[in-house]
């Protein structure tokens, strides 16, 4: 399986049934959380998702480190099908075990995340004692002490013996990392693991990991809502961008050209409803007809940014824009992207067309 990417999406989705309570009948309503994404993620590469809340980035994430079973599409790493391996289904060329080691998440909340009840340097040894069974305790505890001097906990010593509830919120996110480090994973995926943090900590932490990746050439996933963290990071890590809407990945490419000449209308909304990131030029209105974001239960038909976009037209009502840049570094789905498309030539929108999609209002506009 040599020339595989780490992780390869093909197809996926991940459609979630809810439940209408007791008294309801039919068939339950489902939310397609992730719907039709493919995506390649290389060694030491660093992808950030970003989207509005409810876009599916988080459930994307985990989907991505096998701790979300696809219900379409498949999961790959190094070419082997990770639900295949953990069922047992054909030929398992990577045990489910080693993936899981090699796959790794550092969560928003670090606190909910850490036994409460057990010293640092138990949490810490618990996991090396599962995955690195023929280490001695006394190399599993210089292991611990040299990977907290590394991310700047000292002396190691002392935070070593501490409680969770001892740490403050920058320096349990540190420990969280720790644990994943010493799995030697080949892939992290930072679910909003900065977004908890006091903003005069972010750049910090942010600064780290992006330290931390480059010495353990490990790639890294980075889930967050907001736009300006997600282009630190992956700019200066060489990264990509993923924008996501509605379940779908509806643009990514390398991280500058993402804020700076965004393609897709959305990933112009994203960048105006971050501050940091406006330009002289940004218009003083938000870049859409309709603030309101559909219900992801009854999502619209044809392109689903079609509701909110300035730029739509007939055609966009009708037909789901395929990803145009398949191959290249840079990817948009969206129809304007095709020279001969018939959308340049079918009628704009107006707001009123909008009410024959059936979506209704849900939240109002933040990249929360
Ligand atoms: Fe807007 Fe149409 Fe492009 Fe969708 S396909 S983003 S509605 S212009």
């Amino acid at each position: 399986m040599t020339g595989e990417p780490l992780i390869s999406l093909d197809g996926v989705e991940v459609h979630f049934e809810e439940s209408q309570g007791l008294l309801e009948f039919g068939d339950p309503d489902v939310v397609k959380a992730v719907d039709g994404v493919s995506l390649d993620i290389e060694e030491n590469d660093v992808v950030a998702l970003v989207g509005e809340s409810g876009c599916g980035k988080t459930t994307l994430g985990k989907t991505t480190i096998g701790l979300q079973r696809p219900t379409g599409g498949s999961v790959r790493y190094r070419g082997q099908d990770i639900w295949d391996a953990k069922d047992g289904n054909g030929d398992v060329a990577i045990p489910y075990d080693e993936i899981r080691r090699s796959l790794q998440i550092i969560h928003q909340d670090p606190g909910s995340a850490l036994n409460p009840n057990r010293r640092v340097m138990k949490i810490l040894e618990d996991p090396l004692k599962r995955w690195q069974s023929g280490m001695s305790t006394g190399d599993r505890r210089r292991e611990i002490l040299s990977m907290l001097e590394r991310v700047g906990m000292t002396p190691p010593a002392d935070y070593a013996g501490r409680y969770p509830h001892q740490l403050s919120g920058g320096e349990q996110q540190r420990v969280a990392l720790v644990r994943a480090l010493l799995m030697d994973p080949d892939m992290i995926l930072a679910d909003e693991a900065i977004s908890a943090l006091d903003v005069s900590l972010r750049v910090e932490m942010m600064d780290l990991l992006l330290e931390l990746q480059d010495q353990f050439d490990t790639s890294f996933v980075f889930v967050s809502h907001d736009l300006s963290n997600a282009r630190y990071l992956a700019s200066h890590a060489g990264g990509r961008i993923g924008v996501m809407y509605l379940g779908q990945l509806v643009e990514i490419g390398p991280a500058e050209e993402i804020v700076t000449d965004p393609k897709h209308p959305y990933t112009k909304v994203l960048r105006w409803a971050t501050p940091d990131l406006h330009t002289g030029t940004d218009a003083a209105e938000p870049p859409v007809r309709t603030i309101d974001i559909p219900d992801p239960q009854n999502p619209p038909r044809g392109c689903r940014f079609h509701t909110r976009c300035p730029d739509a037209r007939e055609a966009c009502r009708r037909a789901h824009p395929d990803s145009v840049g398949a191959g290249t570094d840079h990817e948009v789905a969206c129809f304007r992207e095709v020279d001969d498309h018939e959308y340049w030539s079918s009628t704009p929108l107006t707001e009123t067309d909008d009410s024959a999609d059936g979506t209704a209002p849900a939240q109002s506009p933040t990249t929360d």
